[in-house]
């Protein structure tokens, strides 16, 4: 809640320094990357762009999702078998159904030459080490850089479920309640460590495109048992001090059969956060605005649309940004919006990414003094 004007944020990955283990090989002629510094200069460029609460731009793990490879155990990985669909591509099956060519050309969701994931074994948290740093990188940039707010993202059981199978569990339900157990360890560190904990779950919404052959009852069951798992995960951490991303997927393509955020809404607000972070920023989704003049968001929630997107170069303009937030503050209330991304942001060029979160920023300001100069 904000009572004088729209706090501003992103989801997560920003432009990582070269040198930075990632999911991409490292060029062998970058110097080697002092982490917390880099977290550190992180930081300052998101305060320098206006953002409120900011994060360490992801520095300490390799992405999002494929980090968990060196937080739980028996998570490994191997290269794709000739013929086998990748499960990162899986998240766009109803989309490369219907554009095949489009897809062959691009070599797939993400681009040819990823390995695949798999679980091996039991699954506990290892990342106890990992995390702490994080914690204290972040919490000395917040410092050194006079800001008071800050995130850390954590995967959800479900998302890992999704994209890293398990070999070794009986069924799925005990491979999801292991996850949720390990990871949970992770969330807690985060809030204890003073920061709003992120969760990621681009699966919530993006398995109806991994499973062509479900109805939207089928997807509603998914979602509903995603509610569960991460209230199961989130048990006995504070809402207030936890948010909840879902997108549909990062991929860059035409998403026409993503399902409808009207679809999965009453669901989404279930899961017991205080805020969740949905697209708002791109031509596929910024029309669902219009979901917030009929549905009602419960009372103490409140929402993060994009409204600066990963999906496009163009940088929005601050004028695009300020109608974006009014619109969604009409449905919702201007005390209960944030004005957040799409997706994470290093997903365009590092110049792009943080012209775009200058407007985003730029456009917060537009908004707050339209919305708050004409409530006096
Ligand atoms: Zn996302």
């Amino acid at each position: 809640m904000s009572h004088d004007r729209i706090l501003t944020s992103h989801v997560g990955a920003l432009p990582r320094p070269p040198g930075l283990p990632g999911l991409a090989p490292t060029a062998a002629d970058a110097p080697p990357v002092d982490v917390a510094r880099a977290v550190d200069e992180v930081v300052a460029h998101q305060r320098a762009c206006g953002l409120d609460i900011v994060n360490d731009g992801e520095f300490g793990k390799i992405s999002f999702l494929h980090y968990v490879r060196d937080r739980l155990s028996n998570m490994t990985t191997r290269p794709l078998r000739p013929g086998e669909l990748h499960s990162a591509d899986a998240v766009a099956l109803r989309d490369m159904q219907r554009f095949p060519a489009y897809f062959q050309a691009r070599g797939g969701a993400f681009g040819r030459g990823r390995a695949v994931y798999e679980c091996t074994g039991p699954v506990r948290y290892t990342g106890q080490s990992a995390i702490a740093t994080d914690v204290r990188h972040l919490r000395q940039a917040l410092q050194a850089n006079g800001a008071s707010q800050g995130f850390l993202t954590s995967i959800s059981p479900l998302t890992v479920s999704l994209a890293m199978p398990s070999l070794h569990h009986r069924n799925e339900e005990e491979y999801r309640i292991e996850l949720a157990d390990a990871l949970r360890e992770e969330y807690h560190a985060i809030v204890d460590g003073g920061f709003m904990l992120q969760i990621d779950d681009p699966g919530f919404a993006h398995a109806w495109q991994a499973h062509p052959e479900w109805t939207l009852d089928d997807c509603r069951a998914w979602c509903a048992h995603g509610v569960e798992l991460v209230n199961y995960a989130l048990r006995d951490l504070p809402p207030d001090r936890v948010r909840f991303h879902m997108c549909w997927g990062s991929y860059h393509g035409p998403h026409v059969v993503d399902v409808e955020l009207h679809n999965l809404i009453d669901l989404l607000v279930r899961i017991n956060v205080s805020c969740y972070s949905i697209e708002g920023g791109n031509a596929r989704h910024e029309h669902e605005w219009q979901v917030f003049s009929d549905f009602k968001l419960p009372e103490g929630k409140s929402l993060m649309p994009g409204v600066v997107s990963h999906a496009t170069d163009t940088v929005e303009h601050p004028e695009l940004v300020a109608q974006r937030l009014m619109r969604f503050a009409e449905g919702v209330g201007r005390e209960r919006i944030v004005a957040g991304t799409d997706c994470g942001m290093m997903r365009v060029h590092p110049e792009i990414c943080w012209a775009k979160l200058e407007a985003l920023s730029a456009g917060a300001r537009l908004a707050s003094q339209r919305l708050w100069r004409r409530a006096a």
